[in-house]
């Protein structure tokens, strides 16, 4: 439950920072306010405010979660991602549309709410594009860039960067050729720029070097196919729609 006095702009600030750092890119305000589309001085007020109340340390030029930040953050994640699985797989919602819709749902879950979803889902591990649910005790697989790919190999999608997850015209990209986390791709073909040429259930995909550089994959050991890494199976997430 929120403390007194919680607001939800200081859990999207925390959140940003989070995925930020897990994404490897240095904490700046900058970055928050592209990420969350304010304004510069806007950005500058609330993180002196954060800095003030002990959710960042701060240098010059970065921040950084203090511990208290950080386990903010990760429940607001937690929820978030939770949030998306939830959009996704139970209710139906397009997946393009699901990171948006949790951007809302994140600051109104209870953790009595929270804990009911994550019995529905049984635990899952990731959110609907593959990045890790803080606390759910599982180990990511080992991933490699995409753009690093040669002719001839054979990858699975294990997660895509918060930077896709807030691009709609990528998702929807991604989505019309079946390329969401859990589908499997041959790479068919790469030019002189690095732009790589996927074919994925027999459907060709361009991918440019910057995308690549955002879809991180690994070897296809287990099933593949667009949903595998979705929680329920299908029959029962047909029934809970259909109330
Ligand atoms: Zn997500």
């Amino acid at each position: 439950m929120h403390q007194e006095g919680f607001h939800p702009p200081v859990e999207q600030y925390l959140r940003v920072a989070y995925e930020l750092t897990e994404d490897g890119i240095p904490v700046m305000r900058a970055r928050i306010a592209e990420r969350l589309g304010y304004s510069g001085p806007t950005v500058t007020v609330m993180v002196r405010r954060l800095v003030a109340e002990g959710y960042f340390e701060a240098d010059e030029r970065e921040l950084h979660l203090s511990p208290k930040g950080l386990q903010v953050a990760e429940g607001v994640v937690r929820k978030h991602r939770l949030a998306e699985r939830l959009l996704a797989d139970v209710i139906g919602l397009a997946w393009p549309k699901v990171h948006r819709e949790a951007d809302l749902w994140e600051h109104v879950i209870s953790d009595e709410a929270e804990a009911h979803i994550v019995a529905l889902l049984h635990n899952p591990a990731t959110c609907a594009h593959g990045n890790p649910i803080p606390g759910a005790g599982v180990t990511p697989p080992s991933t490699r860039p995409l753009s690093v790919a040669r002719p001839g190999d054979q990858v699975r999608l294990e997660r895509l960067t918060e930077t896709v997850e807030v691009d709609i015209e990528t998702l929807v990209y991604l989505d019309d050729h079946g390329f969401r986390p859990g589908a499997c791709a041959e790479v068919k073909d790469r030019s002189p720029d690095g732009t790589l040429t996927l074919a994925i259930n027999g459907v060709a995909m361009a991918v440019t070097p910057a995308l690549g550089a955002q879809l991180y994959v690994s070897d296809p050991s287990g099933h593949c196919g667009p949903g595998a890494t979705a929680a329920l199976p299908p029959e029962k997430a047909t029934r809970l729609r259909g109330r």
